[in-house]
């Protein structure tokens, strides 16, 4: 049997932009692929999720491909000692997507922790994940069930009609960040968010730093 092949749409170093990690380096790792959209824009308006952003078609990103287990680790180390001396304890990669729990597994996450990384997760919550995650970042999408209901940060984009966070501070999160919709009503979305948390200390503001500064 031949050995499995993870499908990459890019893979780039640059800060963390959201959410409790945001701000230190990382290697943002995007796996191709999603189950709530196909990401062609024909599709959008039957699509669970509408309102995404990412490019997650295909494999023609920066250091796209295919790549084993043992490859893609060893991928991520040379992308990673371009810019430091060595995989300190500090190395980190943040899988993203589309959805990367529909092929991050048990032993990719064995073979990105013996390259020294530390692996986080930005997950949609509709697929159980693999054991073994050392951040795990949930955004639940109005339409999907959520399957994930605990983890390291919970982060809702709002405003949304379809969701109360009310509904979500019983599960069981360190960290639940709501983050301004982006979009034509980013100000207003700004404004509302605010008070919301002025009001509901339980939750932080996550904004889209990496927008706000323009880095990748
Ligand atoms: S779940 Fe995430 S990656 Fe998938 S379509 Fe929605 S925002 Fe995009």
């Amino acid at each position: 049997m031949s050995e499995k092949r993870y499908t990459v749409k890019e893979m780039y170093y640059t800060l963390q932009g959201e959410g409790g990690q945001a701000g230190r380096a990382a290697i943002f790792l995007r796996f191709t692929g999603c189950n709530l959209w196909t990401g062609r824009e024909v599709d959008r308006p039957k699509a669970i999720c509408q309102f995404c952003d990412t490019d997650f078609v295909g494999t023609d990103g920066e250091n796209g491909g295919k790549y084993t287990a043992d490859e893609l680790s060893k991928k991520l180390e040379s992308i990673w000692t371009i810019h430091n001396e060595s995989v300190t304890r500090d190395a980190w990669v943040v899988c993203t997507g589309g959805e990367p729990a529909l092929q991050l597994d048990a032993p990719l996450i064995e073979a990105i922790h013996r390259a020294g990384f530390k692996i986080a997760i930005e997950t949609n919550g509709t697929i159980e994940l693999p054991d073994g995650l050392d951040w795990i970042c949930v955004s639940p999408k109005a339409g999907a069930e959520l399957l994930v209901t605990s983890g390291t940060e919970l982060k809702l984009v709002y405003p949304q009609i379809q969701f109360d966070p009310k509904s979500f501070t019983a599960l069981d999160f360190e960290y639940f960040f709501l983050q301004p919709m982006d979009g034509p009503d980013i100000e207003k979305n700004i404004v509302a968010t605010v008070e919301y948390v002025k009001q509901h200390p339980t939750w932080r503001l996550s904004l889209q730093t990496h927008k706000l500064i323009g880095i990748p």
